[in-house]
């Protein structure tokens, strides 16, 4: 299995990235927004308790959206591999996903890091805000308080995989197709 970490700012451009992955490579997307989003649409249980959170620009509890991950990834039978987008946003769902990943006999492959800067992030956001319609793309002061919370608990996540030599950075400014491309070679690289 290829397991790979897609990483960066809320508007780094995850889930336009994502797709054009699993295409190329086969592996399975999982957004733990938008599985929130999902639920929140159904109205389930989850959904009205995410809700309470994303709505204010924070973070889902840990515990709620670990045991969700992990039941998601076990809906797939003999997967390629997975990408994950949107999560681990805390050193503790990272540590829970590598205490989970050898639980299923696989690891995580390598965290690859979308690199934005903030100026270019609220206007992508912003932007998005007009056609998605998501609620915490519309508001200004919630845009800037998820800008503050990455940078406060998910950017050490960071750190966590450079610490087992499993981060790569790469540069999110510029042609969406270029920057595919960018992640293509880091991708293959490692396949190899
Ligand atoms: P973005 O990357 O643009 O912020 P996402 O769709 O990844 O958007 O996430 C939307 C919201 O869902 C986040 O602001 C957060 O409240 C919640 N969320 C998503 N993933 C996680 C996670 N791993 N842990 C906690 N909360 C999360």
């Amino acid at each position: 299995m290829i397991n790979l970490v897609l990483f960066g700012p809320p508007g780094a451009g995850k889930g336009t990235q994502s797709e054009r992955i699993v295409e190329k490579y086969g592996l399975i997307h999982l957004s733990t927004g938008d599985v929130f989003r999902a639920n929140m649409k159904e109205e389930t249980e989850l959904g009205k308790l995410a809700k309470q959170y994303i709505s204010k620009g924070e973070l889902v509890p840990d515990e709620v959206t670990i045991n969700m991950l992990k039941e998601e990834v076990l809906k797939h039978k003999n997967p390629k591999g997975f990408i994950f987008d949107g999560f681990p946003r805390t050193a503790k769902q990272a540590k829970a996903l590598d205490i989970f990943m050898e639980e299923i006999g696989s690891e995580v492959s390598q965290m690859i890091s979308l690199d934005v800067e903030k100026e270019e992030l609220k206007k992508r956001l912003a932007k998005r805000a007009i056609d998605s319609g998501r609620e915490d793309d519309a508001d200004p002061e919630i845009i800037e308080n998820r800008i503050k919370v990455y940078q406060a608990e998910t950017a050490p996540v960071m750190e966590y995989y450079d610490k087992q030599g499993k981060w790569t950075k790469v540069d999110g400014i510029g042609e969406i197709d270029e920057i595919t491309e960018r992640l293509f070679e880091v991708i293959d690289k490692l396949i190899k």
